[in-house]
């Protein structure tokens, strides 16, 4: 039985029947809710372990209610969103929402962004147990007291930057970090050329970690809305 408590908040029924169906069938705890102001009394109330939430609620901007959850909870939050709300879905990221799924999805995507999120909350949990330094992801590890990453054990030459993109990244597992959030932590502003550098220092980075070749993916690109680093099994 799986434990995970879901909150949908989703006005539209089709969409929201698909979930419930497919959260039943794989033996999650769900509750729903069609409106923005609902969500937040359910957020508040039951405390659920992860909530999807639609952009485009009756009430109230979805980016409204993760704005209102994120002033006391830390709720992973993954958006649904239309593919013309493509902007909104930026905004979201960057307003505390953890991962998004674009609208149409299929019970496979739902279910695997489901999964990227439990991991996170899993490793989440071990590491206020540990209170370690050290951040282990596959075959990668990070001292960040040491200020070094490595690789199979061996030593990555990072550049300065690279290496505060990993770390970034690394704190971040599992969640999916806009390209605002990232040149902002980097370089302490967001501007136009920010990004196209970010790109260029993103490949150099990607070439280093995954030079093995062995198929093991660490950082994945969302075309037009940023990075996120996997938790690799
Ligand atoms: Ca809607």
């Amino acid at each position: 039985m799986n434990k995970t408590l879901i909150l949908i908040v989703e006005d539209d029924r089709p969409v929201q029947n698909l979930m419930t169906t497919t959260l039943k069938a794989h033996d999650y705890r769900y509750l729903t809710a069609a409106n923005g102001e609902a969500a937040i009394l359910e957020v508040s109330s039951h405390n659920p372990d992860i909530v999807l939430l639609d952009l485009g609620l009756p009430d109230m901007d979805g980016i409204e209610v993760i704005k209102k959850i994120r002033t006391w909870s830390n709720v992973p939050i993954i958006i649904i969103s239309a593919r013309s709300e493509d902007s909104d879905k930026v905004e979201a990221l960057d307003a505390g929402a953890d991962d998004y799924l674009t609208k149409p999805f299929s019970v496979e995507e739902l279910l695997a962004r489901l999964r990227v999120t439990e991991r996170r909350l899993a490793a989440g949990q071990g590491e206020q147990q540990t209170a370690s330094s050290v951040f282990v992801n596959g075959k990668l590890r990070v001292d960040y007291s040491a200020g070094c990453a490595y690789l199979e054990g061996e030593e990555l030459h990072l550049t300065p930057i690279e290496y505060k993109l990993l770390c970034l990244l690394s704190k971040n597992v599992g969640k999916v970090l806009t390209h605002t959030f990232i040149t902002q932590n980097i370089w302490g502003h967001s501007w136009e050329n920010d990004v196209a550098s970010l790109r260029v220092f993103m490949a150099t980075l990607r070439k280093k970690l995954e030079q093995n070749s062995d198929s093991v993916q660490y950082i994945q690109t969302h075309v037009g809305v940023g990075y996120r680093m996997l938790k690799v099994e």
